[in-house]
């Protein structure tokens, strides 16, 4: 390895073992790793830092702004966000804060919390951008590092951001954040490697679902107890599914793969438009990631009783956790829901939802400057594509200011590696993480 990426890679592990960890109830979270990371950024950044203007917005979050040339018009918003999602620690095999390379040669890889989601992509940046100033490069437009710290737990950091931004009349031309990875084998008969570009993301909301009685003793139960009222409603919930669609950015998916596809399924591909509801009727059976790319789906999570096992729950509450495809809202799915239940005496309540994103497009000059940055940095092989998110990430924020908001993590990952995140065992190969640097670095240079 050369001496400027061993560097880096040292930069890397260094933010890596700072545990900027998340918690849901935020007066929970240690606030002092937070600020040891934003205290280390000018000291492993110095040129970044003398030439971006900087500040700190909602406590922890940060925000860069590198005047371009050319004036303000269209700038490029690049994010990322600085914490990580809790650990288990018994169930990793280094320690999670240790950012340990395991492996050698292409295999090499570090392991942390972070590795990937989300500090892979915010030090792959700042290094891109270090690069440049150090090279006396200037962009033509404004680039902006926007950093949040509180993505994971959908606070409000980067909405913050936004506000600040929509203040100043800054209306980005090009917004990228976390998101779709270059993957192989997730759509069935590709074998092309694909770099997985969200235009949209898919809506959030919880329901509370309620029951209640008397209460009294376990030993006398009423016939029909309201744990299982409740048990009857979360059944009824699974066994009525939202009905599946084809909606425009999956129907875009699949007609960019058709080519890289063997036969029967180029035919499929390639015509979803026509054979669109034998395909919203099939893909649901070809596993969870394809029926949520055809419709939205609910799942009871949280489910709490009665305080004791011998007494009866007065209260039996389920969270049902919604997440809403393009052209669903939170006001449609609630109705359905309460359709399906069609018991009056389990009360539903919308806990928070939000509809799902704009769609940004895939076809024009700042799609193109992605698709551009991918195959001259990430594969020649590599074949761009719009894809849905499935999960909410802070980019929904950005949609109020731009219409091109898109979601890309520029790393090549594995199943295994993919499975990683979120769970134990979270790493990123390094020969991976270094060709992300260098798709930044692209980027930046055609703004
Ligand atoms: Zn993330």
């Amino acid at each position: 390895m050369s001496a400027d990426n061993a560097a880096a890679v040292a930069r890397f592990r260094e933010l890596l073992q700072i545990p900027t960890v998340s918690q849901s109830d935020e007066s929970l979270i240690d606030w002092a790793p937070f600020d040891r990371f934003v205290e280390a950024l000018p000291r492993l950044y110095p040129r970044l830092h003398d030439a971006l203007e900087h500040e700190v917005v909602d406590g922890h979050s940060l925000l860069y702004r590198w005047r371009g040339k050319g004036g303000a018009a269209d700038p490029l918003v690049l994010m990322a966000h600085l914490d990580v999602v809790p650990v288990v620690a018994p169930e990793w095999d280094r320690p999670p804060f240790g950012a340990e390379i395991v492996g050698e040669g292409t295999d090499a890889a570090i392991h942390a919390r972070g590795a990937i989601d989300d500090k892979g992509s915010l030090v792959a940046i700042l290094e891109a951008v270090e690069e440049l100033v150090v090279d006396a490069f200037v962009p033509e437009h404004d680039v902006y590092l926007a950093f949040g710290h509180n993505e994971e737990t959908a606070g409000g950091g980067a909405r913050a951001i936004v506000a600040l931004l929509q203040d100043r009349g800054v209306r980005p031309g090009l917004v990228l954040d976390e998101g779709g990875a270059v993957v192989e084998g997730v759509v069935p008969g590709i074998a092309v490697p694909t770099a997985m570009v969200g235009v949209a993301e898919r809506g959030v909301m919880t329901l509370w679902l309620t029951a209640r009685e008397g209460g009294g003793h376990a030993s006398t139960p009423p016939a029909f107890p309201a744990t299982a009222r409740l048990a009857r409603a979360i059944d009824r919930i699974r066994r009525h599914p939202f009905p599946a669609r084809i909606v425009p950015p999956v129907r875009a998916l699949f007609a960019t793969l058709a080519p890289h596809a063997t036969q029967p399924l180029r035919t499929v591909f390639g015509n979803l438009g026509l054979l669109g509801p034998v395909a919203a009727r099939v893909f649901p059976r070809l596993g969870p990631e394809l029926n949520a790319m055809v419709r939205t789906t609910a799942v009871a999570t949280e489910l709490s009783g009665a305080p004791g096992e011998n007494v009866l729950a007065t209260t039996a509450r389920a969270a049902v956790n919604v997440r809403l495809l393009t052209g669903d809202t939170v006001a449609a799915a609630t109705a359905r829901i309460r359709r399906i239940v069609a018991d009056p005496e389990v009360e539903i309540e919308l806990r928070h939802g939000s509809d799902p994103s704009p769609v940004s497009p895939w076809r024009g000059e700042p799609w193109r400057r992605i698709a551009t940055a991918v195959r001259d940095t990430l594969g020649e092989d590599v074949v761009t594509t719009p894809y849905i998110q499935l999960g909410a990430s802070d980019s929904r924020w950005f949609t109020a200011i731009s219409p091109h908001v898109y979601r890309f993590t520029p790393f090549h990952l594995t199943r295994a590696e993919r499975d990683a995140l979120h769970s134990h065992n979270e790493r990123i190969r390094v020969a991976s993480w270094l060709s992300g640097i260098r798709f930044y670095r692209a980027l930046v240079e055609a703004s």
